[in-house]
Order: structure tokens, then C-alpha cells, then sequence
């Protein structure tokens, strides 16, 4: 685990805020099993659940979650919406955020992968959120390259550093290499 906030170059006398504010974390592991506010999930349009790590959060959340979502949907790439977290808890919320499918890099990619990060943090925000997880979004069946994904991911919680604290979840050991560099 890598915490920012670790960096010694960040102690100094106005820390106090950068470090409540902002931090961000890497750890490797499954999403389903994060104890944080918000879980986010890389759905597809139709928020009914899909493959890989929208697969598991919709298993452990439960068939509530797809019901939700179904009132939901659908939600365009780089958009954000949240429901219940039901069978995660005590997670609060479960945000949907759909990222592109990788077109080979001039098709707007990096500002719809962008927006999936700043448009999940705003919500989490508006919810109150105090913690957030996310996952490699578009990086698996969608075909983003982790290594760009990951700066863009760590730049975009930067840009918009209003949860005390963002955890970025590998799900295998490359994954983590790459977001750990980032950071
Ligand atoms: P996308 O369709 O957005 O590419 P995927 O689910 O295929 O989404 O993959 C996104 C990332 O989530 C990949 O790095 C994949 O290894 C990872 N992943 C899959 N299952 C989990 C899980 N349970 N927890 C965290 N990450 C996961």
C-alpha cells in the first residue's frame, strides 16, 4: 500500500490539508472487499451488470443492484450515476460510470476516461462521501493501456481532491506496478 500522503516532500505547515484532503492510496485486491463509502464499478450502458469487475460487484451486491441501475440506464461513456450499495454494505453507494472502449488513442478516449474519474468523484462528493474505491476502469475488456489509464486516473483525483481519501484497486500484481509508478 502507498499512501501520497507518505511523501515526505508534503510535510509542511499547511500538510494538515493535503493530507485529510486528497490522499490516494494503491492496493492490490478485489474491489468487493473495500471497507469505503463508495464502490465504483466500470458498467456497461445498460447498468444491468456485466463481466469483470462490474460482474463482481454486481454478484456481491445482489440482483437489487441491475433493478436500480434498470431505472437508471442508460448512461453514456464518461457519465457517472449512483445507487444503493444493497449487499456491499456497509459500502453506501455503488457509482456506475461506463469508460470507452479503446479505439487506439484519437477517438477521445483519454477525456471520456477522464470524465469517468471526475464525474464519480463530484457525485461522491455531492453523497457525502468520506472514502472511494475504484477500479482500473477500461482497462480490461475495453482495452485502455493500464499505463495511460493509470495517469490519468491519479491526475484526474488531483485535479479534484474533495474525498479525504481514494483508493485505487489492482486486481493483479502488472496492474498494481503500473498504478504504484503513477502515484
Ligand atoms: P472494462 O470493461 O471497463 O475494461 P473490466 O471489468 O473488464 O472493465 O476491467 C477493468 C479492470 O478491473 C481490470 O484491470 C480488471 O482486471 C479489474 N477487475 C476485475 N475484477 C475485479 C475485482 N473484483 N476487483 C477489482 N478489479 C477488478
Amino acid at each position: 500500500m502507498f499512501a501520497e500522503s507518505e511523501d515526505p516532500s508534503c510535510r509542511n505547515e499547511s500538510a494538515a490539508t493535503l493530507v485529510s484532503m486528497g490522499t490516494i492510496e494503491v492496493v492490490l485486491g478485489d474491489i468487493t472487499r473495500q471497507e469505503v463509502d463508495i464502490v465504483v464499478t466500470a458498467a456497461n450502458e445498460s447498468l444491468l451488470g456485466g463481466g469483470g469487475v462490474d460482474g463482481a460487484v454486481h454478484r456481491a451486491a445482489g440482483p437489487r443492484l441491475a433493478e436500480a441501475g434498470a431505472r437508471l440506464a442508460p448512461c453514456e461513456p464518461g457519465k457517472a450515476v449512483a445507487t444503493p450499495a444493497f449487499g456491499l454494505a456497509p459500502v453506501k453507494h455503488v457509482i456506475h460510470t461506463v469508460g470507452p472502449v479503446w479505439e487506439g488513442g484519437e477517438h477521445g478516449e483519454d477525456e471520456v476516461l477522464t470524465s469517468c474519474y471526475v464525474e464519480s468523484l463530484r457525485l461522491a462528493g455531492e453523497l457525502g462521501a468520506r472514502s472511494i474505491a475504484f477500479p482500473a476502469i477500461a482497462t480490461g475488456i475495453y482495452g485502455f493501456p493500464a499505463e495511460r489509464a493509470a495517469r490519468i486516473a491519479v491526475q484526474s483525483i488531483r485535479s479534484l481532491p474533495i474525498i479525504d481519501m481514494s483508493r485505487l484497486v489492482a486486481f493483479d500484481q502488472e496492474t498494481y506496478e503500473v498504478l504504484t509508478r503513477s502515484v
